[in-house]
């Protein structure tokens, strides 16, 4: 353990971001190499991610970008692979790729929308963290921190016909507990964060179109605001730093109080 003047300090270790290039993984990415690590920033939109790595060498921290869809195993140990050449290690993974399927109700949802949710949000995020697993155990050293989402734990009417998102998140809660107790003997920890209505691209596009929505989904939150992206990076720092080394398998709620109802 660190001494408190320097709990959170990430010098010299190794982040890897999926969905690093925009929304909630873009404002982790920079927050975690402000806090001292180096950062290779992955997204299926390479423009994105090199975007983000410009936005870190802005303030001189090694950063590289690389292009990975996370719902292909191949070139998920190709992103690893390329991380560990670049860097010779991974520290930290923050799992932040997600999508959102289209609206369905559940007599009319498609295959294909389902499928596309539960490759990106539930397989894409346990194969990322199998593939890092391999790296890490052999290190006895790791954080993965998994970006799950209040829409894994309940249902909110303000927000319906999404059963897979729900279904892939609420997964993702259960995966990273499953993945916290095997990997505890290793000394690497697998900790959730559940943010809701974080303004995002995600969550702009729909609301920009659609004011009326904004309000009714805003009403549900007690805080009666969206949050913002930065809101999560103390989160972030503090489960990919050593002060967090006994916390594992958690799920921490940030949601304005949206689950509080
Ligand atoms: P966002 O759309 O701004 O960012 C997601 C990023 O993931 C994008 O850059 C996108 O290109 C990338 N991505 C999408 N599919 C990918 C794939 N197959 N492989 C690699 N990258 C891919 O969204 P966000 O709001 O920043 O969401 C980040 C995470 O947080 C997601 O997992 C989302 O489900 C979760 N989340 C967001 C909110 C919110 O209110 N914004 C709430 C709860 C949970």
């Amino acid at each position: 353990m660190r001494n408190s003047s320097n709990m959170f300090d990430l010098n010299g270790k190794i982040a890897l971001v999926t969905g690093g290039g925009s929304g909630l993984g873009q404002s982790n990415a920079i927050a975690l190499a402000k806090a001292g690590a180096s950062i290779m920033v992955t997204d299926i939109d390479f423009k994105k991610a090199e975007n983000t790595r410009k936005k870190i060498l802005e303030f001189s921290r090694n950063a590289y970008s690389f292009k990975c869809d996370i719902s292909s195993i191949h070139e998920i140990n190709d992103l690893v692979d390329e991380t560990i050449k670049r860097f010779g290690k991974i520290d930290i993974l923050l799992n932040s790729a997600g999508i959102t399927p289209d609206q369905e109700p559940i007599l009319e949802m498609r295959e294909d929308n389902w499928d596309k949710v539960m490759d990106v949000n539930l397989k894409g995020t346990f194969f990322t963290c199998q593939s890092v697993l391999k790296k890490m155990i052999l290190r006895e050293k790791g954080r993965i921190i998994n970006m799950a989402s209040a829409s894994g734990l309940v249902v909110n009417y303000q927000s319906p016909h999404i059963a897979p998102y729900c279904a892939s998140k609420a997964g993702v809660i259960l995966l990273t507990k499953a993945l916290a107790v095997e990997v505890a003997p290793y000394k690497i920890t697998v900790n959730a964060i559940s943010p809701a209505y974080m303004k995002t691209q995600m969550t702009d596009m729909k609301w920009e179109k659609d004011k009326e929505d904004y309000l009714k989904k805003i009403s549900m939150l007690p805080v009666g605001r969206a949050g913002m992206p930065e809101e999560l990076n103390g989160l972030v720092i503090y489960l990919a730093s050593d002060s967090s080394a006994f916390m594992t398998g958690s799920n921490i709620v940030i949601d304005g109080g949206l689950t509080c109802w």
